[in-house]
């Protein structure tokens, strides 16, 4: 069981994720991309030299008691630069928080996996290419299984397996103390606003917002639309995006619990 007082932020918690909209108003500029958007930003994470071809590690300060550890942290190659300076930028901002060490075995970072829901719980489990994999790690067994027989093409529910794969897949995503910012509606967490903020500057997203998937409040995904125009990519290249106070409102929400 993690110890909680470690975290000297205040922790929050809305009803429901209308509510965290509501109470953590969301930057307009990043949003939740699509697959195709993923595909052709990131390249197909069921390709077998996917990872060799795109996956680095990346040093990023702050972690650990008294910030003064680095957690290495696996991300697509296009994002490494974006997440050094962000986290830097994080820790400038000297606030009474930090992050919790990454363990070998995390699917916190980079990891190809379906993504965690219900959902492509039901519509997988039985699916008899899945009969010999370890059920309790599904959504990492199943998509690896599926990499390994080509099978990201298969239609399950009317889409392809690809399309219910985790942002994680493509290293675009990374969550951050999951033992105190779990996943699931009206769950409490200590994620601070700021954090939020100085995340979206940077073109990331947080899961706190997901409204139909539910509230993943460790959660943060690469989603930029301001990089997008006219279908130049600028990644890796005019990231960081200019510091744009608009992006947030000036002061965090006062609301807490
Ligand atoms: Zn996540």
């Amino acid at each position: 069981m993690a110890d909680m007082s470690r975290f000297r932020g205040p922790t929050h918690r809305f009803a429901n994720p209308a509510a965290v909209v509501e109470g953590f108003r969301p930057p307009k500029e990043v949003e939740n991309i699509t697959f195709n958007d993923k595909m052709r930003l990131f390249g197909d994470p069921l390709d077998p030299n996917f990872e060799r071809d795109n996956i680095v590690a990346a040093a990023l300060p702050g972690f650990g008691q008294g910030k003064a550890k680095e957690g290495n942290i696996l991300c697509h190659r296009l994002l490494a630069e974006s997440l050094q300076t962000v986290f830097e930028s994080i820790q400038a901002l000297n606030l009474p928080y930090y992050f919790d060490p990454y363990r070998d075995t995390a699917e916190s970072h980079y990891c190809l996996r379906y993504a965690k829901t219900e959902d492509n719980y039901k519509a997988l489990v039985n699916r008899p290419e899945y009969a010999k994999c370890d059920k309790s790690h599904w959504n990492v067994t199943f998509a690896k299984a599926d990499q390994a027989a080509g099978r990201g093409n298969d239609l399950v529910n009317g889409k392809r397996k690809c399309e219910h794969l985790s942002a994680h897949s493509w290293g675009s995503a990374l969550d951050v103390n999951p033992a105190s910012n779990p996943l699931g509606n009206g769950k409490e967490f200590d994620l601070p606003y700021e954090i939020v903020c100085e995340m979206a500057k940077f073109g990331f997203y947080w899961g706190g917002y997901f409204q139909h998937t539910g509230s993943d409040f460790m959660h943060f995904q690469w989603g930029a639309r301001r990089s997008m125009g006219r279908g130049r990519i600028f990644l890796g290249r005019a990231w960081p995006i200019p510091w744009a106070p608009e992006i947030c409102t000036s002061r965090p929400p006062s609301i807490s619990s």
